[in-house]
């Protein structure tokens, strides 16, 4: 089973509410969890459609992953139901997708808060990073919103554990080539540079209020444009401290990119920075 006896849960403490979305695997719907100690707690239900083995299996991966992982900024899970349907229980972030949620709220939302959400979600991951644990798809579709003042990490689908100056070879076709770091589009190579390269993108997304990364251009067309030295442009809202941060992300070369951890430090500067200057 891909989950140990501490997170198996029974079906009778859930309560299903209503369709959130659509998921990889089949619906997400939000209800309550009553836990052992008798908490009710808002949770996220992930369902899988297909009843196979082999599919189930992929799915409950997810969770197994997950349950290794204890950090502000990550998506907590609650619990697994390994008995037919499947479930995975998962703490409920109410605002739902942060791209969404950039769109809705785009002249609200200032300057601080924007590299607080680029912050969190770099603690996030250099906390992953430091797992030895590559998450292969950072993008605003994949970052949750708990509160105006919150977000978090969530969709472990690609995540991988990689050994270190090892790498994960990927097979599938499902991939966010316009996210993709060049080694990863050429050679399907995914490291925790690769995972660098993305967080710029997803910083790019944030500040463009969740535009699509190089929107005039086909998935054909990237691999060129990055080879020819072209990056994406700076985004109006972005300060040039944030976008030389990115740029530095988008280094051609993976050891020539910043580590996560480094990266906490500018975007901490970066932020304690607005904060004063918005007389906070
Ligand atoms: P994909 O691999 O295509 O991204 P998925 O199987 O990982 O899909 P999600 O994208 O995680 O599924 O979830 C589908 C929908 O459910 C999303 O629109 C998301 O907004 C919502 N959702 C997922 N998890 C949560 C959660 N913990 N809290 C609130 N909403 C959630």
């Amino acid at each position: 089973a891909a989950c140990g006896e501490k997170h198996r849960i029974s079906r009778d403490d859930v309560v299903v509410g209503r369709i959130l979305g659509e998921g990889f695997f089949g619906e997400v719907h939000d209800g309550v969890y009553k836990s052992p100690t008798g908490e009710r707690i808002c949770v996220a239900i992930k369902t899988c459609k297909d009843r196979s083995a082999e599919v189930k299996e992929k799915f409950l991966s997810e969770a197994g992953l997950m349950k290794n992982l204890d950090h502000p900024h990550i998506v907590r899970l609650i619990g697994v139901i390994e008995v037919d349907p499947v479930w995975i229980v998962m703490e409920l972030l109410e605002h739902g997708e942060l791209g969404n949620y950039l769109v809705e709220q785009q002249y609200i939302l200032n300057s601080s808060t924007l590299i607080l959400y680029c912050l969190q979600i770099c603690k996030a991951l250099a906390y992953l990073e430091g797992l030895n644990m590559v998450h292969r798809d950072i993008a605003v579709r994949n970052v949750l919103v708990a509160s105006p003042e919150c977000v978090k990490l969530g969709d472990f689908g690609l995540s991988r554990y990689v050994d270190e100056q090892e790498y994960y070879k990927a097979s599938v076709s499902r991939l966010p080539i316009k996210w993709m770091a060049p080694e990863s589009i050429n050679f399907r190579r995914f490291t925790t540079a690769s995972d660098v390269w993305m967080f710029g993108v997803c910083m790019w997304e944030i500040y463009s209020m969740a535009q699509q990364p190089f929107f005039w251009l086909e998935n054909g067309q990237v691999i060129n444009q990055l080879e020819l030295g072209k990056r994406l442009p700076k985004p109006q809202q972005c300060p040039p401290a944030v976008y030389s941060l990115l740029t530095h992300c988008w280094s051609y070369e993976p050891h020539g990119r910043p580590s996560f951890g480094q990266l906490v430090c500018s975007l901490s500067d970066i932020h304690r920075i607005e904060l004063e200057q918005e007389g906070r």
